[in-house]
Protein backbone atom coordinates (compact mmCIF):
# COMPACT_ATOMS: atom_id res chain seq x y z
CA UNK A 1 0.00 0.00 0.00
CA UNK A 2 1.18 3.93 -1.12
CA UNK A 3 1.63 6.12 1.75
CA UNK A 4 0.60 9.35 2.78
CA UNK A 5 0.87 11.99 5.50
CA UNK A 6 -2.27 14.21 6.04
CA UNK A 7 -0.77 17.64 8.05
CA UNK A 8 -2.29 19.98 9.23
CA UNK A 9 -1.33 23.61 10.19
CA UNK A 10 -3.03 25.33 13.40
CA UNK A 11 -3.78 29.05 13.22
CA UNK A 12 -0.79 30.36 15.99
CA UNK A 13 1.80 29.18 13.01
CA UNK A 14 0.07 30.44 10.39
CA UNK A 15 -0.04 33.61 11.92
CA UNK A 16 3.47 34.02 12.74
CA UNK A 17 5.77 34.65 9.40
CA UNK A 18 8.33 32.99 10.98
CA UNK A 19 7.24 30.31 12.66
CA UNK A 20 5.09 29.24 8.99
CA UNK A 21 8.27 29.59 7.23
CA UNK A 22 10.26 27.15 8.73
CA UNK A 23 7.37 24.59 9.07
CA UNK A 24 6.71 25.15 5.39
CA UNK A 25 10.84 24.26 4.98
CA UNK A 26 10.35 21.02 7.04
CA UNK A 27 7.19 20.41 5.25
CA UNK A 28 8.70 20.61 2.18
CA UNK A 29 11.44 17.98 3.29
CA UNK A 30 8.79 15.21 3.97
CA UNK A 31 9.42 12.55 1.41
CA UNK A 32 6.44 10.92 -0.24
CA UNK A 33 2.88 11.62 -0.80
CA UNK A 34 1.66 14.02 1.35
CA UNK A 35 -1.44 16.63 1.71
CA UNK A 36 -1.56 19.88 4.25
CA UNK A 37 -4.71 21.08 5.51
CA UNK A 38 -4.46 24.73 7.19
CA UNK A 39 -6.52 26.62 9.58
CA UNK A 40 -7.24 30.07 9.53
CA UNK A 41 -5.72 31.81 12.20
CA UNK A 42 -6.36 35.98 13.26
CA UNK A 43 -5.60 36.96 10.21
CA UNK A 44 -9.11 36.99 9.19
CA UNK A 45 -10.44 39.21 12.29
CA UNK A 46 -7.29 41.54 11.19
CA UNK A 47 -8.75 41.91 7.88
CA UNK A 48 -12.24 41.76 8.73
CA UNK A 49 -12.19 44.96 11.01
CA UNK A 50 -10.37 46.63 8.06
CA UNK A 51 -13.47 45.53 5.89
CA UNK A 52 -15.74 47.01 8.77
CA UNK A 53 -16.92 43.20 8.57
CA UNK A 54 -17.69 42.19 12.23
CA UNK A 55 -18.28 38.81 13.14
CA UNK A 56 -20.38 37.45 15.95
CA UNK A 57 -19.12 34.74 18.32
CA UNK A 58 -21.23 32.42 20.06
CA UNK A 59 -19.73 30.21 22.66
CA UNK A 60 -16.44 30.98 21.65
CA UNK A 61 -17.43 30.37 18.21
CA UNK A 62 -17.45 32.57 14.49
CA UNK A 63 -21.03 32.76 13.62
CA UNK A 64 -20.44 32.61 9.69
CA UNK A 65 -23.03 35.18 8.37
CA UNK A 66 -23.31 35.65 4.42
CA UNK A 67 -20.59 38.58 5.23
CA UNK A 68 -18.55 36.84 7.16
CA UNK A 69 -18.62 33.65 4.61
CA UNK A 70 -17.01 36.39 1.76
CA UNK A 71 -14.54 37.49 4.13
CA UNK A 72 -13.22 33.66 5.35
CA UNK A 73 -13.19 32.59 1.54
CA UNK A 74 -11.01 35.61 0.77
CA UNK A 75 -8.74 35.10 3.63
CA UNK A 76 -8.45 31.04 3.78
CA UNK A 77 -9.23 30.09 0.10
CA UNK A 78 -6.84 33.15 -1.01
CA UNK A 79 -4.15 34.99 0.69
CA UNK A 80 -3.19 32.11 3.41
CA UNK A 81 -3.60 29.47 0.72
CA UNK A 82 -1.52 31.10 -1.62
CA UNK A 83 0.59 32.55 0.41
CA UNK A 84 1.75 28.31 1.55
CA UNK A 85 1.27 27.44 -2.05
CA UNK A 86 4.03 29.91 -3.08
CA UNK A 87 5.78 29.37 -0.19
CA UNK A 88 6.14 25.72 -0.84
CA UNK A 89 6.98 26.42 -4.17
CA UNK A 90 9.83 28.63 -3.44
CA UNK A 91 11.16 25.53 -1.74
CA UNK A 92 10.64 22.97 -4.63
CA UNK A 93 7.19 21.73 -3.48
CA UNK A 94 5.18 21.39 -6.23
CA UNK A 95 1.86 22.39 -4.39
CA UNK A 96 -1.53 23.22 -5.72
CA UNK A 97 -3.99 24.96 -3.51
CA UNK A 98 -7.70 24.29 -3.39
CA UNK A 99 -10.65 25.15 -1.45
CA UNK A 100 -13.35 22.01 -1.63
CA UNK A 101 -14.86 23.17 -4.94
CA UNK A 102 -12.10 23.20 -6.88
CA UNK A 103 -12.14 19.61 -8.49
CA UNK A 104 -15.29 18.82 -6.49
CA UNK A 105 -12.67 17.88 -3.83
CA UNK A 106 -14.49 18.48 -0.73
CA UNK A 107 -18.30 18.32 -0.64
CA UNK A 108 -20.36 19.02 2.46
CA UNK A 109 -23.86 19.85 3.43
CA UNK A 110 -24.79 22.96 5.46
CA UNK A 111 -25.57 22.35 8.92
CA UNK A 112 -28.63 21.96 10.38
CA UNK A 113 -29.70 24.65 12.61
CA UNK A 114 -30.82 23.42 16.38
CA UNK A 115 -30.03 25.17 19.55
CA UNK A 116 -27.22 27.92 17.53
CA UNK A 117 -27.18 29.30 13.92
CA UNK A 118 -23.65 29.06 12.85
CA UNK A 119 -24.48 30.30 9.70
CA UNK A 120 -22.75 29.04 6.62
CA UNK A 121 -21.06 25.69 8.25
CA UNK A 122 -20.47 23.11 6.25
CA UNK A 123 -19.94 19.54 7.41
CA UNK A 124 -18.46 17.13 4.62
CA UNK A 125 -20.72 14.54 3.65
CA UNK A 126 -20.41 10.77 4.11
CA UNK A 127 -18.85 10.50 0.25
CA UNK A 128 -17.60 14.04 0.51
CA UNK A 129 -13.73 13.13 -0.20
CA UNK A 130 -13.26 13.03 -3.58
CA UNK A 131 -10.28 10.08 -3.03
CA UNK A 132 -10.08 9.44 -6.39
CA UNK A 133 -9.36 13.11 -6.94
CA UNK A 134 -6.32 13.39 -4.33
CA UNK A 135 -5.43 10.50 -5.82
CA UNK A 136 -4.47 11.38 -9.26
CA UNK A 137 -3.14 14.68 -8.22
CA UNK A 138 -0.93 13.10 -5.72
CA UNK A 139 0.12 10.83 -8.66
CA UNK A 140 0.64 13.70 -11.11
CA UNK A 141 3.57 15.00 -8.58
CA UNK A 142 1.40 17.53 -7.05
CA UNK A 143 0.73 18.26 -3.38
CA UNK A 144 -2.76 19.43 -2.13
CA UNK A 145 -2.84 22.33 -0.20
CA UNK A 146 -6.32 22.56 1.17
CA UNK A 147 -8.32 25.63 2.60
CA UNK A 148 -11.27 24.85 5.13
CA UNK A 149 -13.50 25.77 2.80
CA UNK A 150 -15.96 23.18 1.20
CA UNK A 151 -18.78 23.60 -0.88
CA UNK A 152 -22.21 22.31 -1.14
CA UNK A 153 -22.71 21.10 -4.60
CA UNK A 154 -24.84 23.62 -5.81
CA UNK A 155 -22.96 26.72 -5.98
CA UNK A 156 -22.84 27.35 -2.05
CA UNK A 157 -19.73 27.92 0.05
CA UNK A 158 -19.08 26.90 3.35
CA UNK A 159 -17.11 27.28 6.38
CA UNK A 160 -15.31 24.03 7.26
CA UNK A 161 -13.20 23.34 10.89
CA UNK A 162 -10.31 22.33 9.18
CA UNK A 163 -9.38 19.58 12.02
CA UNK A 164 -12.56 17.98 10.68
CA UNK A 165 -11.00 18.05 6.90
CA UNK A 166 -7.93 16.96 7.74
CA UNK A 167 -9.61 13.80 9.76
CA UNK A 168 -12.11 12.97 7.02
CA UNK A 169 -9.25 13.60 4.16
CA UNK A 170 -7.28 10.83 6.33
CA UNK A 171 -10.25 8.52 6.64
CA UNK A 172 -11.42 8.51 3.46
CA UNK A 173 -7.65 8.35 1.74
CA UNK A 174 -7.57 5.41 4.06
CA UNK A 175 -9.43 3.22 2.36
CA UNK A 176 -6.75 2.69 -0.64
CA UNK A 177 -3.30 3.98 1.18
CA UNK A 178 -1.82 3.62 4.44
CA UNK A 179 -2.34 7.08 6.25
CA UNK A 180 -0.68 9.32 8.73
CA UNK A 181 -2.59 12.02 10.37
CA UNK A 182 -0.73 14.78 12.12
CA UNK A 183 -1.61 17.85 13.74
CA UNK A 184 0.90 20.63 14.55
CA UNK A 185 0.06 23.61 16.70
CA UNK A 186 2.22 25.73 18.66
CA UNK A 187 2.61 23.27 22.12
CA UNK A 188 4.13 20.28 22.17
CA UNK A 189 1.52 17.80 22.35
CA UNK A 190 -1.57 17.14 24.15
CA UNK A 191 -0.43 18.90 28.21
CA UNK A 192 -1.45 17.59 31.38
CA UNK A 193 -1.01 21.40 32.44
CA UNK A 194 -1.81 23.66 29.62
CA UNK A 195 0.92 26.39 31.54
CA UNK A 196 3.96 24.00 31.20
CA UNK A 197 4.86 23.13 27.75
CA UNK A 198 7.26 19.65 29.09
CA UNK A 199 3.51 18.00 30.88
CA UNK A 200 3.34 16.16 27.26
CA UNK A 201 0.90 13.12 27.48
CA UNK A 202 3.15 11.05 25.01
CA UNK A 203 0.50 8.39 24.60
CA UNK A 204 -2.99 8.28 24.96
CA UNK A 205 -6.11 6.65 24.78
CA UNK A 206 -10.31 6.90 25.10
CA UNK A 207 -10.25 5.85 28.80
CA UNK A 208 -7.67 8.35 29.41
CA UNK A 209 -9.26 10.89 27.62
CA UNK A 210 -12.36 10.63 29.40
CA UNK A 211 -10.47 11.19 32.36
CA UNK A 212 -8.42 14.16 30.93
CA UNK A 213 -11.67 15.92 29.65
CA UNK A 214 -14.20 15.31 32.87
CA UNK A 215 -10.91 16.95 35.08
CA UNK A 216 -11.15 19.75 32.41
CA UNK A 217 -7.00 19.71 31.24
CA UNK A 218 -8.51 19.62 28.09
CA UNK A 219 -10.36 22.26 26.71
CA UNK A 220 -11.05 24.89 24.07
CA UNK A 221 -10.13 24.11 20.46
CA UNK A 222 -8.49 21.30 21.80
CA UNK A 223 -11.32 19.14 22.42
CA UNK A 224 -12.45 18.55 18.83
CA UNK A 225 -8.95 18.44 18.09
CA UNK A 226 -8.44 15.07 20.19
CA UNK A 227 -11.99 14.28 19.20
CA UNK A 228 -11.13 14.40 15.06
CA UNK A 229 -8.15 12.49 16.29
CA UNK A 230 -10.07 9.39 17.81
CA UNK A 231 -12.24 9.46 15.19
CA UNK A 232 -9.74 8.75 12.53
CA UNK A 233 -7.99 6.03 14.88
CA UNK A 234 -11.48 4.32 14.49
CA UNK A 235 -11.05 4.77 10.88
CA UNK A 236 -8.60 2.42 9.30
CA UNK A 237 -5.81 6.03 9.99
CA UNK A 238 -2.54 4.77 10.79
CA UNK A 239 -0.70 7.01 13.15
CA UNK A 240 -2.39 10.20 14.31
CA UNK A 241 -0.43 12.56 16.73
CA UNK A 242 -0.38 16.05 18.00
CA UNK A 243 2.53 18.11 18.57
CA UNK A 244 4.97 21.32 17.93
CA UNK A 245 4.72 22.77 14.02
CA UNK A 246 8.83 22.68 15.05
CA UNK A 247 8.61 18.79 15.68
CA UNK A 248 7.39 17.50 12.13
CA UNK A 249 9.59 15.25 11.41
CA UNK A 250 9.81 13.79 14.70
CA UNK A 251 6.16 13.45 14.50
CA UNK A 252 5.98 10.97 11.48
CA UNK A 253 8.56 9.29 12.90
CA UNK A 254 6.49 8.46 16.18
CA UNK A 255 9.21 10.07 18.27
CA UNK A 256 7.10 13.06 19.52
CA UNK A 257 3.94 14.58 20.54
CA UNK A 258 1.11 13.23 21.70
CA UNK A 259 0.41 9.58 19.78
CA UNK A 260 -2.79 8.51 20.13
CA UNK A 261 -3.89 4.99 20.39
P1 LIG B 1 -5.07 25.23 16.12
O1 LIG B 1 -3.85 26.04 16.45
O2 LIG B 1 -4.69 23.92 15.55
O3 LIG B 1 -6.06 25.99 15.31
P2 LIG B 1 -6.74 25.48 18.50
O4 LIG B 1 -6.30 26.89 18.79
O5 LIG B 1 -8.12 25.26 18.04
O6 LIG B 1 -5.72 24.80 17.50
O7 LIG B 1 -6.47 24.56 19.78
C1 LIG B 1 -5.22 24.52 20.35
C2 LIG B 1 -5.24 25.25 21.69
O8 LIG B 1 -5.88 24.43 22.68
C3 LIG B 1 -3.86 25.49 22.27
O9 LIG B 1 -3.31 26.69 21.77
C4 LIG B 1 -4.12 25.55 23.77
O10 LIG B 1 -4.21 26.88 24.19
C5 LIG B 1 -5.48 24.89 23.95
N1 LIG B 1 -5.47 23.75 24.88
C6 LIG B 1 -6.45 23.46 25.75
N2 LIG B 1 -6.17 22.38 26.50
C7 LIG B 1 -4.95 21.95 26.10
C8 LIG B 1 -4.08 20.87 26.52
N3 LIG B 1 -4.42 20.03 27.49
N4 LIG B 1 -2.92 20.74 25.87
C9 LIG B 1 -2.54 21.58 24.89
N5 LIG B 1 -3.29 22.62 24.48
C10 LIG B 1 -4.49 22.83 25.06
Amino acid sequence: MQKLAVIKIGGNIIDDAEKLNSFLADFAAVEGYKILVHGGGKIATTIGEKLSIRSEYINGRRVTDSATLELVTMVYGGLINKNIVSGLQWRGCNAIGLTGADGNMMCARKREVKEVDYGYVGDITSDGINVNGFQRLLEAGFVPVVAPITYDGQGNLLNTNADTIAQEIAKAMAATMQVQLIYCFEKKGLLADVNDDDSVITGMDTEVYQQLKAAKVISGGMIPKVDNAFEAIRNKVSTVAIGHADDLHELIKGEAGTQIK
